[in-house]
């Protein structure tokens, strides 16, 4: 799982690894703080710099220009949300991130001394390895590489601060079940602090289940959607890899021919959810759709909202066979009910309906 640059430095506050001073916008018709100030636009992919994602104002509105960020689509992804920091004066930028290597089973610090927009160019990358065999650095390796990635960055006097923070980095590392931690730029003010100007961190999916506190913005309209048969008769929308399987299955268990696997995903946007009804209306034969939704961090009010969306949008939309529970159930029920659109108390009942 990729996280947004936001959340991502969230992370490593409570690490205590320097990151700028920053605000959260969350809308576009939101009072934004005024210049000077650094506005990013949080989408889950890099390069937004030389994208115009990146905007260092120092003067004018900047409301007028947050407006415009969340209007300008990222290599196709729109942003929900804006970072406002507070700009840095850079003397350098470097590179620094951590990664599991999986050929050597080692946990792999790569450096450049040149970072910032243009380091996909560079070739010349410094790799060490972090750790090797043991669970934690202990402290004189972190050091020991701290000595010798402050050479490379012509940064000998700053030896113990670079020391401090890969330590801190490390832990965060470890500590979030991180598969990548990039930090680009690393940013050295002209006052001499080290400072993370940007970061990007792909967590371990598979650890989820010992990090509670994991809630994190899934990129508008990316699901998991998995052709199964594209003759299929039955399209199914579900939330969760484990009961988008299991709606699946019980849809081949009456006898008939799911087209298609949806997880809609934790953090599903009203937007996602009509894209996915789209991608159901491409299946010729599809003449059913069943919904299968248990909302914990899913809204059932969002499904139904995009479910009526949907039903404005598209004329012939297959029948629903919707089955909606958890989180905001009542809200969805009264919308889906004010739309005479049936529901069904469990999916056996919904499916016994659609084979009869
Ligand atoms: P990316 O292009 O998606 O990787 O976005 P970054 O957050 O790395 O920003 C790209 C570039 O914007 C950086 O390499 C910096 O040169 C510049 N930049 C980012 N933050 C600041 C800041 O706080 N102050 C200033 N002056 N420049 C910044
Ligand atoms: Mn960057």
């Amino acid at each position: 799982m990729n996280l947004l640059e936001y959340e991502a430095k969230q992370i490593l506050r409570t690490f205590e690894v320097p990151v700028p001073k920053s605000t959260l916008v969350l809308a576009s018709n939101e009072v934004v703080p005024a210049v000077p100030i650094v506005l990013k636009s949080q989408v889950h992919t890099g390069g937004r710099g030389k994208l115009g994602g990146v905007r260092v104002l120092k003067e004018g509105d900047t409301t007028s220009v947050a407006k415009e960020i969340f209007a300008l689509p990222i290599k196709g992804e729109l942003p929900r949300t804006l970072l406002a920091e507070e700009p840095l004066d850079i003397a350098n930028e470097y590179y620094l991130s951590l990664h599991v290597n999986r050929s050597s089973g080692t946990i792999e610090l790569v450096a450049h001394t040149d970072g910032g927009v243009e380091v996909e160019s560079q070739t010349d990358f410094v790799r060490l390895e972090m750790v090797n065999g043991k669970e934690y650095a202990v402290e004189s390796e972190t050091r020991g590489i701290a000595g010798r990635i402050a050479e490379y960055f012509g940064l000998e006097e700053k030896e113990f601060l670079l020391g401090e923070l890969l330590e801190k980095v490390y832990a965060c590392f470890i500590q979030s079940d991180a598969l990548l931690l990039e930090i680009n730029p690393l940013i050295l003010t002209k006052d001499g602090d080290l400072i993370a100007g940007d970061c990007k961190m792909t967590l371990d999916d598979a650890a989820a289940f010992r990090h509670p506190e994991w809630a994190f913005e899934r990129p508008a309209g990316s699901t998991n959607f998995v052709t199964l048969n594209p003759k299929g008769t039955v399209a199914t929308i579900a939330n969760g890899a484990g009961l988008a399987m299991a709606t699946v299955d019980a849809v081949k268990a009456v006898g008939l021919e799911p087209a298609n696997f949806l997880d809609i995903g934790g953090g599903a946007t009203v937007d996602g959810i009509v894209k996915s009804f789209k991608s159901i209306l491409d299946f010729p034969c599809v003449t059913a759709i069943v919904i299968n939704i248990f909302g914990g961090i899913v809204r059932c009010d969002d499904v139904a909202v995009a479910i009526l969306e949907a039903q404005k949008q598209f004329s012939h939309l297959p029948k629903l066979y919707i089955r909606l529970s958890g989180t905001r159930s009542e809200e969805a029920t009264k919308l889906l009910a004010d739309a005479n659109l049936p529901l069904y108390s469990d999916l056996p009942a919904a499916l016994q309906e659609l084979t009869t």
